[in-house]
């Protein structure tokens, strides 16, 4: 195939691409603050990045990504007082998924792929897929959700990413794990030199509103992205890629 990213095929190519038995992976992210050192597509860019890598050998195609997605939160992305971070309305964000996600069923796609790159889509996501699906009317779909698999790393890859110093993976906004894989995958993109090693004013387990400002960071790093190194970048894209790898193949044979 010329491409796998539909925003650069014509549609005669994409309708022969669905009667090859194609899917469709569509990346969400976010439109989020990510410190002094990471771009404000962070999310989108990863969520992106990873779908081209799983789109070849499990015969996918990329839709264009959802840029403008859920609010970020204090304790998981810095929260929606910074500059450059935007969050719809949970309600629109469902909507304006389910309806992408209709359209790719209505064009003949039967495996489809929703992977997310930002914390705060989650729970919206699954209601945007359990909707389009709700009306019973493409029977033989399937769809699967992903969120990131750094649950998944193995305990050598934590430690090696953490020490005895774990904060939680909401705490490690524009942190080790995001860092270290731009510097791996898209070193272009990163301001090492700016990166901080930061955490907000106050840890705490749960929310108010308004937002304090002590529920932040100033920096919008809530964690130690010096420590941050291509190498580690590197096991985790890899140890990432394996475990979306295995989970297609389980749930989207071709
Ligand atoms: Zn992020």
């Amino acid at each position: 195939m010329r491409t796998r990213k539909t925003w650069e095929m014509t549609w005669f190519e994409i309708k022969d691409a669905i009667a090859d038995n194609a899917g469709i992976i569509i990346p969400i992210g976010a439109t989020e603050q990510h410190g002094p050192h990471l771009p404000i597509a962070t999310d989108s860019i990863v969520a992106t990045e990873t779908a081209m890598a799983l789109a070849e050998e499990n015969n996918l195609l990329v839709a264009l990504p959802i840029t403008y997605t859920c609010k970020s939160r204090p304790q998981t992305g810095g929260g929606m007082n910074f500059i450059g971070t935007h969050g719809l309305k949970g309600q629109t964000f469902i909507d304006m998924l389910c309806q992408v996600i209709e359209g790719y069923m209505r064009h003949g796609f039967k495996r489809i792929v929703l992977l997310n790159g930002h914390m705060e889509n989650s729970n919206f996501i699954y209601d945007a897929a359990y909707q389009s699906m709700e009306d019973g009317k493409h029977g033989d779909v399937k769809i699967v959700i992903f969120e990131m698999a750094f649950d998944e790393f193995p305990e050598d890859l934590m430690k090696d990413l953490f020490g005895d110093d774990f904060p939680g993976w909401g705490y490690d906004h524009a942190g080790i794990y995001e860092t270290s894989m731009f510097l791996y995958k898209r070193p272009d993109l990163v301001q090492f030199d700016r990166a901080v090693d930061d955490r907000p004013g106050e840890m705490v387990w749960y929310d108010v509103l308004p937002i304090p400002d002590s529920f932040t960071s100033e920096s919008g790093c809530l964690w130690k992205a010096k420590h941050a190194t291509p190498e580690m970048g590197k096991r985790v894209w890899e140890a990432q890629l394996a475990k979306l790898n295995e989970a297609i193949k389980k749930e989207l044979p071709l």
